[in-house]
């Protein structure tokens, strides 16, 4: 099946250009892979000082990936802000990836959708938002799919290419045939919430979360789930998602977060992982 989607999604597509909306951990990292990868990306935020940090993140990728200076300098050319949003008329793939705010995405996705060039990929990478509730603002909700990275973007390859009820094998297969054009695994699941990974995941995580604030050690947790074939742990892998993030991921499943829990405060204290320098753990 993946295939037949590879197939009908190439079909005339072709991803020379890609606008990111979001410049934050996810979009930013997008944005840099995808630069990477060798297309012309360009990514906005509200202001230059939030697309700063995600330039000076995909230059390190681009100096560890690439070997010749050439082409790290033509990958760095390749990644340009874009805090006015001028890519978006010109851009075969939109990804947006602002906040976990469901008004918010539909008022960037509404105010996108005269602007896109026909046959342009439209796409969230919403953790947990089903599609169908973004797509409802839209005029034509079958354009949306979701295209959700994990985090790190370079490190990981899965993708999953959410489809919603309004989409057809068309949007579908072009998002597939995206993901793999820049190198990742794409999976095509339903929408629901937490799609498929983070479904799984969160539980696991905040099952960690409840041992920790039971006064388990959070190392001695992260130590035994590595030991078990984990790549990192349940609590670093909070730190590394975000606790905002990981918040509202949680709210979204009807997990929560019990107020005045150590993760409640420390969300309330700014302190929301590796982001901010310190989560769980310090990171400084
Ligand atoms: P983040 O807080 O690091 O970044 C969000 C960025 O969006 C910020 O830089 C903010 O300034 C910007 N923004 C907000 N409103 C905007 C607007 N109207 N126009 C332009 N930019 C705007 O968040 P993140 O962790 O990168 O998450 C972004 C999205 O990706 C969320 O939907 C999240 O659920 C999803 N996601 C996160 C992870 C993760 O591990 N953090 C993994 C997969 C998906």
């Amino acid at each position: 099946a993946s295939e037949g989607l590879k197939k009908q999604g190439t079909k005339g597509a072709r991803f020379a250009r890609v606008h990111v909306i979001g410049a934050g951990v996810m979009g930013g990292d997008i944005a840099a892979w995808c630069a990477l990868r060798g297309m012309s990306v360009t990514l906005q935020d509200i202001d230059m000082e939030r697309i700063k940090p995600a330039l000076d993140r995909g230059k390190k990728l681009f100096k560890k990936r690439l070997k010749k200076k050439h082409e790290v300098d033509a990958a760095v050319m390749r990644l340009e802000a874009d805090v006015a949003g001028k890519g978006v008329a010109r851009a075969d793939v939109i990804i947006e990836a602002v906040v976990e705010k469901l008004e918010v995405k539909q008022a960037i996705f509404s105010g996108l959708e005269g602007k896109l060039k026909p046959g342009a990929i439209m796409a969230t990478n919403t953790s947990s938002i089903e599609l169908e509730r973004i797509a409802e603002a839209l005029k034509d909700p079958a354009r949306l799919i979701g295209l959700h990275f994990f985090n790190p973007v370079a490190q990981l390859p899965l993708v999953e290419v959410i489809r919603s009820t309004f989409n057809t094998d068309a949007e579908i297969g072009k998002g597939a045939a995206f993901a793999l054009a820049i190198g990742k695994s794409p999976v095509v699941v339903k929408s629901a919430p937490g799609f498929l990974v983070n479904r799984v995941l969160m539980p696991y995580m905040l099952g960690a979360v409840q041992r920790v604030e039971a006064g388990e050690s959070k190392e001695l947790l992260d130590a035994a789930a590595v030991a078990f074939g984990m790549p990192i742990g349940p609590i670093e892998l909070m730190d590394t998602v975000g606790l905002d993030v990981g918040r509202s991921v949680a709210t979204e499943l009807r997990h929560g977060v019990p107020e005045g829990s150590q993760f409640d405060r420390l969300v309330k204290d700014g302190k929301l992982g590796r982001k901010t320098g310190e989560g769980f753990y310090k990171w400084v």
